[in-house]
C-alpha cells in the first residue's frame, strides 16, 4: 500500500492521498474518468472489495478474485462522459505485455460505476513506446528491467 506522500499509482503526479484513496474509501469519483483511474489504482493497491462495489449491479462478479499483476503504469488515451480508453502496462513472466481497453461507465444513485469493456491484449513491441507511460522505447524502458 503507498504512503499518503507517494505518487498515485494512476499517474495524475498528485499524492495517492488526495486522488484515488480518497475515491476507494467511498468518496464519489468526479467523472467516469475519476473512477476508472481509481480502480486502476485499486488494482495495483488490492483493494478487492472496492473493485467490486464500484463494477455496476449489472454485471458486477459474484467476487473480484485477487490478482498479483505486476502493473507498470496507466495512459488515458480519450476520456469521454461515460467512456474511457486507455492503455495499462504490466509484466507477464519476463514480457512486457500492453491492455489496452475501452471502458465503459454508467451512473447509479449518483455513483460512477464500471459497467464493461472492450480489450486488447498483446505484447508490447520493442520499438513501441512502453506501456508504463514513461515515452521511452519499450526495449530501453520495462524490457531491460526484465530478468
Ligand atoms: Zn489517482
Ligand atoms: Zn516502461
Amino acid at each position: 500500500m503507498p504512503d499518503n506522500t507517494d505518487t498515485c499509482p494512476c499517474g495524475s503526479d498528485r499524492p495517492f492521498a488526495s486522488c484515488c484513496e480518497p475515491v476507494i474509501h467511498g468518496a464519489t469519483a468526479p467523472s467516469a474518468e475519476a473512477l476508472m483511474r481509481s480502480r486502476y489504482s485499486a488494482y495495483v493497491t488490492g483493494a478487492w472489495a472496492y473493485l467490486r462495489e464500484s463494477w455496476h449491479p449489472d454485471t458486477r462478479p459474484s467476487r473480484v478474485s485477487p490478482t498479483n499483476t505486476d502493473w507498470l503504469g496507466l495512459t488515458i488515451l480519450k476520456s469521454g462522459t461515460d467512456t474511457v480508453e486507455f492503455i495499462a502496462g504490466f509484466m507477464e513472466g519476463a514480457r512486457v505485455m500492453t491492455l489496452h481497453e475501452t471502458s465503459r461507465f454508467a451512473q447509479v444513485d449518483g455513483h460512477w460505476r464500471y459497467l464493461d469493456g472492450v480489450c486488447d491484449v498483446s505484447e508490447a513491441a520493442r520499438n513501441s513506446r512502453c506501456p508504463c507511460g514513461s515515452g521511452k522505447k519499450t526495449k530501453y524502458c520495462c524490457m531491460k528491467k526484465s530478468p
